[in-house]
């Protein structure tokens, strides 16, 4: 099957100014896009041709695992930005964050730290431990995806790596943390934790 590069859930200049329209557009028109490019051509002729995107993550390993697992980490790192407008964790994903947490800046305080510790390139992420429903912050290494780990579910993410804020914030990724706070999309991570 052809991969496709999914269209954005916003404009391209929607994220701004915490994220701009030019970085958005390397990001997403280029990233991202060359990550499915490289996975079309790869598969062809594999047992992997004829798999959806999730199956081929679940199933592979080296260029084409790296490849399709940074497809599916990007478009779940577009869903899990919106547009700023001041939003804040509500009913049970807040009531999660404060059992798991025991406050909203506390929660923040770990993502940030986890996120700033992250050596290299990477992703964090605000996870759902299945077994018992609480919450977890974890870092995964260049294109590793939590959606090989079978007992957690992610929420949101942020990608670390430097293509994602080099534009806006050059070294900078504080800067880059500090903004991420304005346009998490809480009602996406809320729709994966009340029904996964
Ligand atoms: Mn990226």
């Amino acid at each position: 099957m052809l991969h496709q590069l999914p269209s954005l859930p916003y404009a391209v200049d929607a994220l701004a100014p915490y994220i701009s329209k030019e970085t958005v557009e390397f990001h997403w028109g280029k990233h991202h896009q060359t990550y499915v490019d490289n996975l079309n051509k790869l598969i062809v002729g594999t047992k992997f041709a004829e798999m959806n995107l999730e199956e081929i993550v679940k199933s592979s390993e080296g260029v084409i695992f790296n490849n399709a697992a940074q497809i599916w980490n990007h478009t779940f790192y577009w869903n899990s930005l919106t547009p700023p407008a001041g939003k804040v964790p509500v009913g049970p994903l807040a009531e999660a964050i404060k059992q798991s947490f025991g406050n909203f800046d506390s929660f923040k305080e770990k993502f940030t730290n986890t996120a700033l510790g992250t050596f290299g390139s990477g992703w964090v992420w605000l996870v759902k431990n299945k077994t018992n429903a609480a919450l977890e912050v974890i870092s995964t290494q260049n294109a590793q995806t939590p959606l090989t780990v079978s007992s957690i579910i992610p929420l949101f993410t942020c990608d670390v790596w430097e293509h994602a804020y080099y534009i806006d914030y050059r070294n900078a990724r504080a800067k880059y943390l500090s903004a991420f706070w304005n346009i998490i999309n809480y009602d996406f991570a809320m729709t994966s934790f009340v029904n996964e």
